[in-house]
């Protein structure tokens, strides 16, 4: 039996460079190696965004996250892609979970203490606290072996692989320690430098972006704030043009070419972006092809949805079963 993937977004807005580098290029890459379930996790915008306005939002974004996975090629004919919230299953998996997991130890993930900073949230909410333990669920529940993803999700994944360790401990077999998959770039910087390509900081290219879009916002991308003129010698670490060079653009000859050429001081910050823009409108031009195409057939990515969300339902009724069979739970 081949081994499976369980990974993932949250349906709140559409897919950007850092969310293809971290996750979706090892999906789609690993579709016939491993048996692939892609999650469209919308209880997981609950814990920040639960008011009726978002929630509203919540439909038009999944229709946009599915077309977005398409478009970059992941399969359904290969992969299945579901909703979380139609398996409920993954909530009774998650609530025996959060009996297995202490408050202390959640509280010590990282990317919780971050979003709770970011967020300016004063109070987390129970939920909030318990993302990872519903993210636990959400893998666990079609016992994944491999979680492609970011960086920041890769705590998470301790913690769905602590908890499999101790039902496994207190109860019996039942679950494989998932490893994480981290991307080729860990984390994307964002077009403004900041340390993370994120949709709340407003620094993102999407997939979807315009050829127009794209270039208006390379052109405004934040360089080496050390270097005035193109005469002066450049920085090439941490300088986001090129981290983006090195991630999208095909033709390695040119980036080592543009990077000699800045060290030295005898390239202009408007050509290495011009030719950044090409680069990346070169990696989009297919994707909003299969995008525009895709968008034509009308009902596609319903019938997608479920047909993936019955799947998952039986792999997941199946582990439910087990895992209160080996618990002891199945009295009755
Ligand atoms: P955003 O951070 O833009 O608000 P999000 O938090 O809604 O997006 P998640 O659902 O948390 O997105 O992330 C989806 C996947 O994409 C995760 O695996 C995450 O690690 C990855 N990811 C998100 N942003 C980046 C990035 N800048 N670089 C690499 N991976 C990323
Ligand atoms: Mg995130």
């Amino acid at each position: 039996m081949r081994k499976r993937i369980l990974t993932g977004d949250r349906p709140t807005g559409k897919l950007h460079l850092g969310h293809y580098v971290g996750s979706l290029k090892n999906r789609v890459k690993l579709q016939d190696e491993y048996e692939c379930f892609f999650i469209v996790a919308d209880l997981h915008t609950l814990t920040t965004k639960s008011d009726s306005k978002s929630i509203s939002e919540v439909s038009q974004n999944i229709k946009n996250l599915v077309l977005d996975y398409l478009s970059v090629g992941i399969d359904p004919k290969r992969s299945t892609i579901f909703i979380q919230s139609k398996i409920p299953e993954i909530s009774e998996l998650a609530l025996i979970f959060s009996m297995l997991t202490s408050i202390s130890r959640l509280e010590r993930v990282p990317s919780l203490k971050e979003m709770i900073r970011d967020l300016k949230i004063e109070s987390p909410s129970y939920g909030l606290l318990g993302y990872p333990v519903l993210q636990a669920a959400d893998i666990l529940i079609v016992r994944a072996n491999l979680v492609p993803v970011g960086k920041d999700q890769e705590s998470h994944v301790e913690v769905t692989r602590e908890i499999a360790r101790r039902f496994n401990g207190l109860y019996g077999e039942v679950f494989p320690e998932t490893e994480a998959l981290i991307g080729e770039v860990a984390t994307l910087v964002g077009t403004d430098g900041k340390a993370k390509m994120s949709k709340s900081l407003d620094n993102c290219i999407y997939l979807s972006d315009s050829p127009e879009t794209v270039k208006s916002k390379v052109m405004k991308m934040y360089t080496d704030p050390t270097r005035i003129h193109p005469t002066d010698p450049g920085h090439i670490e941490g300088n986001p043009v090129f981290i983006y060079h090195d991630a999208f653009n095909k033709n390695k000859g040119e980036v080592e070419e543009l990077k000699a050429r800045y060290k030295k001081g005898t390239v202009g910050d408007v050509e290495v972006k011009d030719k950044l823009n090409k680069a990346l409108n070169g990696f989009l031009d297919p994707i909003r092809e299969k995008r525009n195409k895709l968008e034509k057939n009308k009902g596609l990515v319903e019938d997608i949805l479920a047909e993936g969300t019955k799947k998952t339902k039986e792999e997941a009724e199946k582990t439910l079963c087990l895992v209160k069979k080996t618990m002891g739970l199945d009295y009755f």
